[in-house]
């Protein structure tokens, strides 16, 4: 299978929103298993039951789960020359499975200090169409309901983006995912960008580096 690339970072960095212009510069579909998770509660199916508890409280979903899903998405035929992984893997047991069933050519790390998370994250909207991703502050839409992207009326929180819940999501980030930067630096395909400045700067430091 041909290369995929993987977006790396706390909660809140920046990824969905730069994974938008990733997928347009490199044709690779995104695979984002935070998305994929929420489909799956609101579809009511057996693993987004299983999952449910686990983000509502900000720790992670188990392994075997997450490496199930990603395994059937990996058979879809759009993900053959490759896909763009966003908020995938989280742990090394989930690293490790994913170096078993895909080339992984580049890790983009964006690096936003812990001091940043919690506002970045409660001012966090996205459309409930296409699911651009806004900011109240630091990235608003033109009229707070119509989406900028698509026209779609009716703007989306989710209800995980919450204080309480974001500390426990940096705990975890810090406990089981932060390690993932060195195991991936040790195969020498790991870089980083400065995901604390405007969203314009750190995607043109991500287009450089692709
Ligand atoms: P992630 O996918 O990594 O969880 P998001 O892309 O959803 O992060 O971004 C989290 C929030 O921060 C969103 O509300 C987004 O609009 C905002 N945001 C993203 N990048 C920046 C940036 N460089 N500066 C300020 N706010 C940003
Ligand atoms: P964010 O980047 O804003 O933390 P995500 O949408 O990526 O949010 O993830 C939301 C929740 O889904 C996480 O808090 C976690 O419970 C679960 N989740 C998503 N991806 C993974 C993963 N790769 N491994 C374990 N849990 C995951
Ligand atoms: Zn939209």
């Amino acid at each position: 299978m041909a290369s995929s690339i993987v977006l790396f970072g706390p909660p809140g960095a920046g990824k969905g929103t730069q994974a938008g212009n990733i997928v347009k510069m490199t044709g690779k579909p995104q695979v984002s298993t935070g998305d994929m998770l929420r489909a799956a509660v609101t579809a009511g199916t057996a693993l987004g039951i299983e999952a449910k508890g686990y983000m509502e409280s900000g720790q992670l979903v188990p392994d075997a789960v997450i490496i199930g899903l990603i395994k059937e998405r990996l058979t879809e035929s759009d993900a053959i020359n490759g896909v763009l992984f966003d908020g995938f893997p989280r742990t090394i047991a989930q690293a490790e499975a994913l170096s078993e069933i895909a080339e992984v050519s580049i890790v983009i790390a964006i690096e936003v200090p812990d001091n940043r998370i919690v506002e970045r994250i409660c001012g966090r909207y996205t459309c409930g169409a296409c699911g651009a991703v806004y900011h109240d502050l630091f990235n608003p839409s033109n009229d707070p309901n119509v989406c900028d992207e698509c026209g779609h009326i009716g703007m989306k929180r989710r209800a995980d983006d919450n204080e309480d819940t974001v500390r426990n999501r940096l705990e975890a980030y810090h406990a089981q995912t932060s390690p993932l930067a060195d195991w991936y630096r040790e195969r020498g395909i790991f870089s980083a960008v400065n995901g604390d400045q405007d969203i314009v700067k750190v995607g043109e430091e991500i287009a450089a580096i692709l």
